[in-house]
């Protein structure tokens, strides 16, 4: 039987080769995004140019209605669930903690945290066994941001991150017996357009001397790595992290 994935935040960056590489291995390729509908339609476009089956939705994943509505189209348009990387998550403006206020830290934690919540809820109605499903694997993408913490540049997006670490380690215990493993990869700095959102486009040419291997990371290298933890060749393997950040 045909696999079949969500990746949110498939657009563009991490998510948009994740996407790419998942129909490489034979997934049924849901790329959701939340705005930038010709990214989204192009990554569809190239995974039906290499032959492989994809559909572009849009949905806000720190939404409720909008996450069971993008589920509720895969099953129509796709088929039964198999895998889910939860991928979608935001950064803002570089600001010390004293000057962020609750309107900035709703938006990170609802779009980086709640949206994991919600998509893994309607991953698991869907995929365990428990409900007749077949089992699955969940990735969630955090990052070293987690236990580095981001001083001077966005504490709030780091906390967002330890928050998924922890649900990685719950969950994968709650759902273990379900068929369903989840595990999460913990990036550091990879060359996408997320660093423009934190006001420093280049920041990366910045803080690449901090890092053992002295360069960024592809989007690539992720996710070859998030490829590897939803295969059967990760088949006992969850509740863990892969760092995937030069040494750093
Ligand atoms: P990116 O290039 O900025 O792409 C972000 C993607 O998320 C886009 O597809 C965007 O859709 C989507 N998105 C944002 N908010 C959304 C929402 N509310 N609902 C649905 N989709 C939403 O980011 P990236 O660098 O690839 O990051 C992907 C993940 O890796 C994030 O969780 C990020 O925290 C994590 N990470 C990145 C790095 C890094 O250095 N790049 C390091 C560690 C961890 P649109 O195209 O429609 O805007």
């Amino acid at each position: 039987m045909e696999n079949v994935i969500v990746v949110t935040g498939g657009s563009r960056g991490i998510g948009a080769a994740t996407a790419r590489l998942a129909a490489k291995r034979g997934y049924a390729v849901c790329v959701n995004y939340r705005q930038r509908e010709a990214a989204a339609q192009q990554v569809v476009a190239d995974i039906q140019a290499m032959g492989g089956r994809a559909i572009a939705i849009a949905a806000n994943v720190a939404s409720e209605p909008d996450v069971v509505a993008l589920f509720q189209q895969v099953d129509e348009q796709l088929g039964p669930l198999t895998a889910l990387v939860n991928n979608a998550g935001i950064l803002e403006q570089q600001m010390r903690v004293e000057m962020m206020d609750a309107d900035r830290l709703n938006r990170i934690f609802t779009t980086n945290i709640t949206s994991c919540f919600l998509c893994a809820r309607e991953a698991i109605k869907r995929m365990s066994t428990a409900n007749g499903g077949r089992g699955g694997a969940i990735v969630n993408v955090s990052s070293v941001a987690a236990r580095l913490g981001s001083p001077g540049e966005y504490v709030d997006y780091a906390a967002s991150k330890g928050a998924i670490d922890t649900l990685t380690l719950g969950l994968a215990k709650e759902v273990a017996d379900h068929g369903i493993r989840v595990n999460a990869v913990r990036p550091g700095f990879i060359d996408t357009e997320i660093h423009a959102s934190g006001g420093e486009p280049n920041r990366i040419d910045r803080v690449k001397s901090t890092v053992p291997m002295q360069r960024g990371g592809a989007a690539e290298e992720v996710a070859n790595a998030i490829l590897w933890l939803l295969s059967h060749e990760a088949s006992y393997t969850t509740g863990a992290f892969i760092d995937i950040a030069g040494g750093k």
